[in-house]
């Protein structure tokens, strides 16, 4: 199988004016964090590769034809936008996700976006504002399937919670990563050591008669790695209502046996490699 080469980017760069939720946060931190959670899955994957035509750091932003330009240059095989939405630019009810193609799209961009859709509602949570079409610069003037993906609202306040929650966003990048990767007919490198993302990030919230060892027993996994999962609430902050994460995403993308890949893939780690990495710029 030849590879198979994924063009993304994280919308915005940091400076871009507007592309804030009203509490200032600029849209590319939200942006990042899915795409690193994609492309830090999808590198496990046979055949695949990945690269992003936007500025890693954030602080350049790369002129959108820019970037269509080199997708193309590339040969890739599809092109991935993670963006989130705005609506008015304060506060309000309003919300959801929703995934854009251009108009009177392609059956492989078509494909492609239904492959990724219920997987995006899915890990976000949110309101199914389904697959919409719009002739946006870097999907419309793609020469391979392009998506571009909006995974909730800045100015939402229902949304808003889920942006906020990196491990969120990672995960949600993760799981578009493998849909995307069963579209491709992808297959994961590594065993079945690596643990499946569908269980990234799995909570439970400490109820009344919990013990550490009944919680073990109950998701069927060591009291070692629920503390390992979460070092500020083991062992001083376990209180009823507390949340306690089952899985993490930063630490379910390696493989448990490789203390290698620990390091390789925690979360600090690939955003410090993303920043060192000038290559795609
Ligand atoms: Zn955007």
């Amino acid at each position: 199988m030849s590879d198979i080469l994924f063009i993304i980017d994280a919308g915005h760069a940091i400076s871009t004016p507007g592309k804030r939720s009203p509490d200032g946060e600029s849209e590319w931190t939200f942006n990042n964090e899915i795409a690193i959670g994609f492309e830090a899955r999808m590198m496990q994957y046979k055949n695949a590769e990945i690269t992003r035509v936007d500025d890693r750091t954030g602080l350049v932003d790369v002129p959108l034809i820019e970037r269509v330009k080199k997708a193309v240059k590339l040969g890739g095989t599809a092109y991935i936008s993670f963006h989130h939405n705005a609506y008015l630019g304060v506060w309000g009810s309003h919300g959801g996700t929703e995934l854009f193609t251009k108009e009177n799209p392609s059956n492989s961009t078509l494909a492609l976006a239904k492959a990724i859709h219920p997987v995006l509602v899915e890990s976000y949570g949110l309101r199914d504002r389904g697959i919409k079409h719009t002739n946006w610069q870097v999907i419309n003037h793609n020469y391979m399937p392009a998506v571009l993906i909006e995974g909730g609202f800045m100015d939402s306040t229902t949304d808003i919670h889920v942006l906020r929650n990196k491990d969120k966003l990672r995960t949600a990048g993760a799981l578009v990563a493998d849909a995307v990767a069963k579209h491709y007919s992808l297959v994961l490198t590594t065993n079945s050591e690596l643990q499946t993302t569908k269980t990234m990030n799995r909570t439970h919230k400490i109820v009344s008669g919990d013990t550490l060892w009944s919680i073990s027993k109950k998701y069927n996994v060591s009291v070692k790695k629920l503390e390992m999962n979460n070092p500020k609430v083991i062992p001083h902050n376990l209180q009823i209502g507390a949340l306690l994460y089952i899985e993490r995403v930063a630490l379910s993308l390696m493989n448990p046996n490789d203390s290698n890949s620990i390091k390789s893939l925690g979360t600090i780690e690939i955003h410090n490699l993303s920043i060192a990495d000038t290559e795609s710029r």
